[in-house]
């Protein structure tokens, strides 16, 4: 989040919440014009904000923002479940300009590395010792080390230095950069027309076109290109289900095993606790046996490949499912009873025939009933392509990978035949009966098919 002036002829402070994608994009996600910027001004943004949350209870796990009192205030009241973190790119240029405040020009450079060690300290021992070290380099300048102590360190460092925020799930985000060259477009096409609110509109509307395009683009990217670095078979179960860019991360954390092992302590462990990615002591465990990583290990975040409202997959909603869970055991054995309501007797009915052979047309395949029937009994992935095309999961067993999936198309208007689709084909809605009346067990069938299921939002045209 971030603040922006002299953007329009009322010279009012624009306000700029953003997202960052899987694929390591910037979205907007709000503008405000400012009246002030005063705490309840921010509370009364972040509120509408809040409405706008599709998860009514949850809220962001991290925000990152500049060290604005009074907007950390009103995050604090509105968001008291969210960390906020502070942008150390801002922090590093405020305290680099104090540097050429204080010191002589050999002095800044000295100074200004052991800063940056501060910062960047992986524990807090080494934070101690690092800081120590600044401090005896800062004997003859007090009011730059005072500055930097009472401004940074002492009440924020859980905010920015690495000793800390290592241990946050922060998904990459440690500096506000992202919120401004998501600004600098925006800035460049509002400052050409310094315009009524109107223009401003536009411009805002035409930045986001421009990032959803790319956005887009990105995501597609993860399903048809193969970066040279993740053909191994290691990569097999993420490739086209999980972000290049976490890949990238991935790849670069695989560099060292060689010397981290399986020893945690070595490790750090901070991709896994910052990215929630396999950290390298994780990956050490699998790269030796050639065990390809698990999907699972890799957070949701970075196995979002689509605009679209989230998938459902049950993971963080427990208090639902265990509910859902309770009301399933007392009734499993009325799955088809509730599936089918008052027409269990006739589904029957159409499935009983007299001999093999032709058929008269009330026995012949009728979807979606049949489609669910298909997928429980014959524990397979029925996919059906026609109107509408929708996939059938088995209802009472969890996912496996090596499930056959069939595939069927309508034809002439009357006539069902089998279709056969390339490896890895984008997967068309589940149908919902299936969410309505699986077994909770049921819901890894979506996450073991985020990937493809995904894909066939992203070929679906949004409705604009
Ligand atoms: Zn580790």
């Amino acid at each position: 989040m971030g603040n922006t002036y002299k953007t329009n002829k009322y010279r009012q402070p624009l306000f700029e919440i953003v997202g960052m994608t899987s694929t390591e994009l910037t979205f907007d996600i709000a503008f405000a014009y400012m009246e002030s910027e005063q705490t309840e001004n921010f509370c009364w943004v972040l509120e509408k904000l809040k409405e706008l949350l599709v998860k009514k209870h949850s809220c962001p796990q991290v925000i990152l923002t500049d060290r604005d009192l009074a907007l950390m205030k009103a995050i604090e009241i509105v968001f008291p479940r969210s960390i906020n973190l502070l942008c150390r790119f801002h922090i590093n240029k405020n305290v680099g300009a104090k540097c050429k405040q204080y010191m002589v020009n050999d002095m800044q450079k000295t100074i200004y590395t052991l800063w940056m060690e501060v910062v960047w300290a992986s524990d807090e021992v080494e934070y101690g010792q690092r800081l120590h070290q600044l401090e005896q380099a800062c004997v003859d300048y007090s009011g730059f080390i005072n500055y930097v102590k009472d401004t940074w360190l002492t009440p924020h460092k859980q905010r920015f230095v690495g000793a800390w925020i290592n241990r946050v799930l922060h998904l990459g985000n440690t500096t506000t950069n992202q919120v401004e060259s998501a600004h600098w477009k925006l800035k460049q096409m509002l400052e050409n027309n310094i315009g009524d609110m109107v223009k401003c509109w536009e411009a805002m509307n035409n930045n986001l076109r421009l990032q959803l395009g790319n956005i887009r683009a990105s995501f597609q990217k993860c399903f048809y290109e193969v970066e040279h670095a993740h053909i191994s078979p290691f990569y097999g179960n993420l490739r086209g289900s999980v972000s290049r860019a976490a890949l990238r991360r991935i790849a670069e954390e695989l560099l060292r095993v060689g010397y981290v092992g399986t020893n945690r302590q070595i490790c750090g462990c901070t991709l896994r606790l910052s990215y929630v990615l396999p950290c390298a002591c994780e990956l050490g465990r699998y790269a030796p046996g050639g065990i390809p990583i698990p999907i699972d290990v890799i957070h949701f975040h970075w196995r979002k490949l689509t605009m679209e409202v989230e998938l459902e997959v049950g993971a963080d909603d427990g208090l639902e499912v265990d509910m859902e869970l309770e009301i399933i055991e007392k009734e499993r054995s009325t799955l088809y009873d509730k599936l089918f309501c008052n027409r269990l007797a006739k589904v029957r009915e159409s499935l009983m025939i007299k001999s093999f052979g032709s058929q008269p047309q009330q026995k012949w395949l009728t979807l979606p009933d049949m489609g669910s029937l298909i997928a429980n009994h014959y524990n397979v992935v029925l996919v059906c392509l026609g109107k509408p095309c929708m996939t059938f999961f088995p209802m009472t067993s969890s996912h496996s990978p090596n499930v056959s999936i069939y595939c069927i198309g309508f034809v002439n208007q009357n006539h069902w035949v089998q279709v056969n689709m390339k490896e890895g084909f984008p997967l068309p809605p589940v149908t919902l009966d299936w969410k309505k009346f699986r077994c909770p067990t049921t819901t890894s069938w979506m996450l073991g098919f985020a990937g493809r299921l995904q894909h066939w939002q992203l070929l679906t045209p949004i409705l604009a």
